[in-house]
């Protein structure tokens, strides 16, 4: 009997939503057992045994056409990681790069005269957004952005800034898909108007959504990443046999929502489930999984 070990600590990321003010722990409707935490609250409470987090920051400050405030050295990702090391030096912290909690309109870059978004100015505000994070001391920044040349712009912005310790994670293979519903309630970052279709590859065209991760490791990428997870898993596997860098798994908001809802409804049982989709998308080939069952290490392995 060759039965898969149980699948360590460090292998699992816990996506972290995080909100500005003081004393701020507030569940997510959509997302049971999961909150939108202001630094201090986050670090009182920090569960233990968790090894990795993803940092995701929002602004209740002024949002722009560029999305400015998302590269405010005073903002909370960048007041976050600092304080989170200060408390737990070994925790490692990595930082999802993107615009649309902090552009007016929602989506993850700037617009130009024509109303399309405006791929190169949105590169060059990744960028910012990524050193900022570094300087404050990320351990990882991953954009999420799909842009085009997003990874080479921030790679040559690291290298020029003197980074060479930060790991550059790519969201490179993501499908624009149904399973975002949660977070977008957790972030309030649903587009206003428009989608995101036209920078997420569609599921249908997965070769296209392989060719973003061989050209994410051409430009740089440290790790690649296959987003969202269980309904990718051939996906997964796919990409881990073209390349030698790690390959996350996103589990998604809604993949974790699903089975929160299955369960509650009794048509499963809540652990047992979890477990269940968390050696799928390992057997499938993920190095690690960014995923809400995290903090529930325990309760999902107890055996
Ligand atoms: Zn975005």
């Amino acid at each position: 009997m060759f039965a898969m070990d149980k699948p360590s600590r460090d292998r699992f990321i816990w996506p972290v939503f995080l909100v500005e003010g003081e004393g701020r722990k507030e569940e997510i409707p959509s997302m049971p057992g999961q909150f939108r935490w202001s630094v201090d609250r986050l670090v009182a409470e920090f569960p233990q045994g968790v090894k990795n987090v993803l940092l995701f920051g929002q602004t209740e400050g002024e949002k722009d056409e560029i999305g400015s405030a998302a590269a405010d050295m005073g903002g909370v990702v960048q007041r976050a990681i600092p304080a989170l090391k200060r408390a737990f030096p070994d925790l490692v912290v990595f930082t999802d790069v993107c615009l649309c909690a902090y552009t007016c309109h929602g989506h993850c870059g700037p617009h130009d005269p024509e109303g399309d978004i405006d791929n190169d100015a949105a590169c060059e505000m990744l960028a910012r957004v990524a050193v900022s994070h570094a300087r404050a001391g990320a351990d990882g920044v991953a954009p999420s952005a799909m842009m085009d040349g997003q990874i080479a712009a921030i790679r040559a912005a690291l290298d020029e800034e003197g980074v060479t310790k930060t790991l550059l994670i790519s969201y490179s293979t993501k499908f624009a898909s149904t399973m975002y519903g949660p977070f977008r309630d957790a972030e309030n970052s649903a587009p206003s108007k428009g989608d995101r279709q036209g920078y997420q590859a569609s599921y249908r065209d997965p070769d296209t959504a392989l060719r973003e991760s061989v050209v994410d490791e051409e430009e740089g990428a440290d790790a690649l990443m296959v987003k969202p997870a269980l309904w990718y898993l051939d996906l997964i596997s796919k990409v881990r046999s073209r390349t030698l860098l790690p390959v996350m798994a996103y589990n998604v908001s809604g993949e974790y929502s699903m089975i929160q809802a299955a369960a509650k409804a009794g048509y499963c049982d809540l652990y047992p489930a979890a477990r269940e989709s968390l050696y799928a998308i390992f057997r499938a080939g993920a190095t690690q999984v960014i995923s809400y069952w995290t903090p529930f290490y325990d309760e999902i392995f107890k055996d």
